[in-house]
């Protein structure tokens, strides 16, 4: 197994669970990838590389989490609740009903949000029309939007924040393909339109329990190693650094496999800045979760209400997706701090900031070719999406991962 973050650690325990002998490689001093957490040094906080959101839909990811007897470090909604904020209208939610069928509750919830009616009511259902018809594959969110005539109070406060917060990328160039399945998948029922978050940082709450189940399962973990040659040679065996193996799994990010393979990186990339604030008072947000419009925080976390904890100093963070701004730290700082003032009503100065820029946070959906033949012994379960597959998310991790162990053992028995 070669990359020890989300889908490496899966695969690995799918496969050792049938009792396959892995040995896994991680290039970084500890796995868990870009679910990794680190000690903040002036706080002492375990800090995570940026909040991650989940949604009712991730089947796979909750099967994982049970398997890894890890069910309860995430905190779910009971039902869909997001709660908005502008500077116009200040607070207010999409809150379908818990007790009316789901469609029609989404309906009606998107009805009664401030400055829509039934107009937006519509125009979801014109949307839901469109969700089971082909496109063309390069069709983008904003072309699907047109077709489905998407009034510009809907695109706002609901279908571009998910389009970005989703999918890391504006509706002018993200595909209508991902887009329709996420829609589809995440609003099929009460169930899968909730949202969920770990109640503890990613590397207590996620990566520990996955380290500790490959562990009981045989699987030997080898972090700090970097892999720099993969070869399939005759006779069926894969050398990874010259070592010997039945078959190899790539679990990486595709630009990192393409360096490792030499091949042309085609592989597009979107960054997420993730501003972490500490405050000496508990100016807290009225939710674990707001969801800006017209801020430059597009998710506004409060960690320390997340996890529970009254620590002294209080953590909140703000996500950028699909962040271009080239605005320096001081002034972003200043920025978000501005806007949590506003959103919480107590206008503070933080104490500490950390500001995490993650470059290349997640491979872009795009059309994308196979690097291997259907019969290579190296198997790709690199986070390369191509239209109509999930976007990169913690759920397209795990269900690569699985499918990845699924080739191996059809490969070695
Ligand atoms: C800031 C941020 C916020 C996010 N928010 C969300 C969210 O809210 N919800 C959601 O569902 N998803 C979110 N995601 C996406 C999600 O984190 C990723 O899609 C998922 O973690 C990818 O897992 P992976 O195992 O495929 O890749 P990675 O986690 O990147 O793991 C690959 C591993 O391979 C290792 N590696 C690389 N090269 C080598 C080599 N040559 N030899 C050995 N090891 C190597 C790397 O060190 C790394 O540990 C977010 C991502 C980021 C960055």
């Amino acid at each position: 197994m070669i990359g020890g973050g989300l889908c490496g650690l899966t695969a690995a325990i799918r496969l050792a669970q049938t009792g396959i002998k892995v040995e896994l490689f991680e290039a970084a001093p500890k796995a868990g990838g870009r679910t990794r957490s680190f000690i903040d040094k002036t706080t002492g906080e375990l800090c995570d590389n940026g909040p991650h959101l989940l949604i009712g839909a991730y089947e796979a990811t909750q099967r994982l989490l049970n398997d890894c007897d890890a069910t309860a470090n995430v905190t779910w909604q009971p039902s869909l609740k997001l709660s908005l904020w502008d500077e116009q209208r200040n607070h207010f939610r999409l809150q379908p009903n818990a007790y009316m069928p789901f469609a029609m509750a989404l309906l009606v919830a998107v009805k009664a949000l401030p400055d829509h009616d039934w107009r937006s009511a519509a125009a979801m259902l014109r949307l839901a029309r469109q969700l089971d018809q082909n496109d063309q594959i390069n069709t983008s969110v904003a072309e699907l939007f047109t077709i489905a005539a998407i009034p510009a109070n809907l695109r706002r406060d609901m279908l571009e924040p998910i389009c970005l917060g989703v999918m890391n990328e504006d509706i002018s160039t993200a595909s209508a393909a991902t887009f329709k399945r996420v829609i589809k998948e995440s609003f099929a029922s009460k169930t899968s339109a909730r949202l969920g978050w770990f109640n503890a940082p990613l590397d207590k709450a996620l990566i520990t329990p996955l380290l500790e189940k490959a562990e009981q399962l045989g699987v030997t973990i080898r972090t700090g190693y970097r892999v720099r040659s993969v070869q399939e040679q005759a006779g069926g065996i894969v050398e990874v650094n010259g070592k010997p193996f039945a078959a190899a799994i790539l679990a990486l990010p595709a630009y990192a496999a393409a360096t490792l393979l030499g091949i042309d990186n085609c592989f597009q990339t979107r960054a997420i800045t993730n501003v972490h604030l500490w405050f000496r008072d508990h100016c807290g947000l009225p939710e674990p979760l707001i969801g800006g419009i017209g801020t430059t925080g597009e998710w506004f976390f409060d960690v320390s209400q997340a996890f529970q904890q009254t620590p002294s100093l209080r953590h909140l963070c703000a996500v950028i997706s699909a962040d271009e701004n080239r605005i320096s730290d001081e002034a972003l700082v200043a920025q978000i701090s501005h806007e949590i003032g506003l959103i919480s009503g107590v206008d503070l100065a933080p104490v500490h900031h950390r500001i995490i820029r993650e470059k290349r946070a997640t491979v872009l959906v795009r059309n994308y070719q196979p690097m291997f033949t259907a019969s290579s012994r190296i198997i790709d379960a690199c986070e390369a999406p191509t239209p109509g597959q999930l976007p990169a998310t913690i759920e397209f991790a795990v269900l690569r991962g699985e499918k990845a162990a699924s080739e191996v053992c059809k490969l070695l028995t």
